[in-house]
């Protein structure tokens, strides 16, 4: 049943004269009337989020005791918690994806993430030390993590929930108000996070949700506006640039995680059994919609016709479309607009003299799916290395095969890229897997898997892969401020009157 989504500002449900139809890339059916909020309502988001974390009541947020503030995050996670089938519902509706990959991928871990950086945030240290100082003077320095302000949480449609969670968490257990805008494509799950806020005892204010596109509209009022003090941003590497563009008038900071163009190296001694269950998962997870996701995979010269024949077969088997199935199988593209752009580049694959030998069209169904954004999960070989396919971020379900002939040339293919996202490496040779993985340039490299993935680890992307880091203490650190307090010691105390 089609749903009415509001913005919520301040501990109030907002709407507005400005609403757009989000639709089901699963059967092109509407899913919500969403209201997006305007540059009034971003301000005075931002207005009441200054406000109760470092403007004049911050008493009520950002100054109250780091025992009592996570007390109310651990609160709000057991609420999320509660709510975990309504937000798997959320994900399958926007996103089209099985009910199963929703329970186990994104609903159960969303509350995880609450708890994680709250357990995070209490063993985080303050440090301190006497010194001496100039002309004799002693003293003693701490310093302690006092919250940035507002944060701005700008977020990809591709895991909305968890993407959602992983800065909103941060950002409020220091002591921040946090304001979430998520995509436009994926605007149901966040809106049920609001619903978890507006129950729990957040402070009005400290947490808003704000809907709307992103240049000209919410993401770009939001990103621009000068009270925002920190953006953290997960998407595109163009609107990454753009948000950083904005950023530096005020000279606010920002955590860009952005797009990648993966590699997988499979090595001689490759176990192919290994390889064909965790380059299934890195190539066609998610449809291809994981940052981390594999588009190229470089052979050993030797496993080539191998590997190709055996991830022929395997892309040709993968089960598409069915919502009800318990197990690996893959669903739409988030969007038609999406989908078109993924094709386009499928489509560039034979001019320029590269070959299919999996997928590379749309399916039929002959159903109401056939009104959704699906696309066969594609494997090509025979790509230039300099063409569309082998260079372009797909974000969806595609491989190209290349063949190599040695370690080096193995790892001058990996970074013959822009981006610097991540590497999977193939190989029963530890010493060569540790050797390679360095070379590599990436902010993650996989040894023997794919997305073995601890949430609360360092999350970084090289050259146009990101900016800034995430992850646990990482996010910790930049929803925060270090602050030093410097005290005088007196080597003895005045006389008494
Ligand atoms: P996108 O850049 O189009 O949009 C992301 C968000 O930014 C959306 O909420 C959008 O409304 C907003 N936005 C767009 N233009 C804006 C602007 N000028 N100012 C402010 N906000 C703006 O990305 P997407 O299509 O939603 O997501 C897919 C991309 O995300 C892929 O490139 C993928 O690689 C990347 N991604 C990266 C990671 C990572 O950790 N590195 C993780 C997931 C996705």
């Amino acid at each position: 049943m089609s749903k009415e989504l509001k913005n919520y500002v301040a501990g109030r449900w907002i709407g507005s004269s400005t609403t757009f139809d989000k639709v089901s890339p699963f059967n092109g059916a509407h899913v919500a009337k969403v209201h997006e909020a305007s540059a009034t309502l971003v301000d005075e988001a931002v207005t009441r989020g200054h406000e109760v974390s470092i403007g004049g009541n911050a008493s009520i947020w950002g100054d109250l005791p780091l025992k009592q503030r996570l007390a109310v995050i651990h609160d709000l996670a057991d609420r999320l918690e509660a709510r975990v089938e309504d937000l798997v519902e959320a994900e399958v509706a926007d996103t089209g994806r099985s009910h199963w990959q929703a329970s186990v991928f994104d609903g159960a871990r969303a509350a995880r993430l609450f708890r994680s950086y709250a357990d995070a945030a209490a063993s985080l240290e303050n440090r301190s030390m006497q010194f001496s100082g100039e002309m004799g003077f002693q003293g003693m320095w701490h310093s302690t993590r006092r919250p940035k302000g507002v944060i701005a949480c700008i977020c990809p449609w591709n895991v909305p929930i968890l993407m959602a969670c992983m800065k909103v968490a941060p950002a409020l257990v220091m002591g921040n108000s946090a304001i979430l805008k998520p995509s436009e494509e994926t605007p149901s799950s966040a809106t049920v996070l609001a619903e978890v806020m507006a129950a729990s005892d957040v402070p009005d204010g400290a947490f808003s949700l704000v809907h709307g596109f992103g240049a000209g509209s919410t993401g770009e009022f939001l990103a621009s506006h000068p009270k925002v003090d920190a953006i953290t941003f997960t998407g595109e590497s163009g609107t990454g640039s753009a948000i950083m563009k904005v950023a530096a008038t005020g000279l606010r900071e920002v955590s860009l995680e952005l797009g990648g163009k993966n590699a997988a190296l499979v090595f001689d001694d490759a176990r192919m059994d290994a390889v064909a269950e965790g380059m299934t998962r890195s190539a066609f997870f998610n449809c291809g919609q994981i940052c981390f996701c594999t588009e190229r995979a470089y052979v050993h010269r030797s496993r080539f016709d191998e590997f190709v024949e055996m991830m022929a077969e395997i892309a040709s088997g993968i089960i598409i479309g069915e919502r009800s199935h318990n197990g690996f199988s893959i669903g739409p593209l988030i969007s038609h607009g999406h989908r078109d752009k993924v094709k386009a580049l499928l489509d560039a694959v034979p001019a320029h003299g590269g070959e299919f030998v999996a997928g590379g069209g749309i399916p039929s169904f002959g159903d109401a799916r056939d009104n959704g954004a699906f696309v066969e999960p594609a494997v090509a070989i025979g790509s230039p290395e300099d063409s569309p396919f082998v260079k372009q971020e797909a974000f969806g379900p595609v491989l190209h095969v290349a063949p190599f002939s040695d370690e080096d040339e193995a790892v001058a293919l990996a970074n013959d890229t822009q981006y610097g996202l991540a590497t999977c490496i193939w190989t029963e040779n530890l010493n060569r897997a540790q050797r390679v993985a360095p070379r590599v340039r990436v902010g993650h490299a996989w040894i023997n898997s794919w997305q073995i993935r601890d949430l609360m680890s360092p999350l970084t992307g090289a050259k146009a892969s990101g900016v800034g880091d995430q992850g646990g203490r990482l996010s910790l650190e930049f929803s925060s401020l270090p602050q030093t307090v410097t005290t005088r010691i007196f080597e003895e105390d005045p006389a008494w009157p």
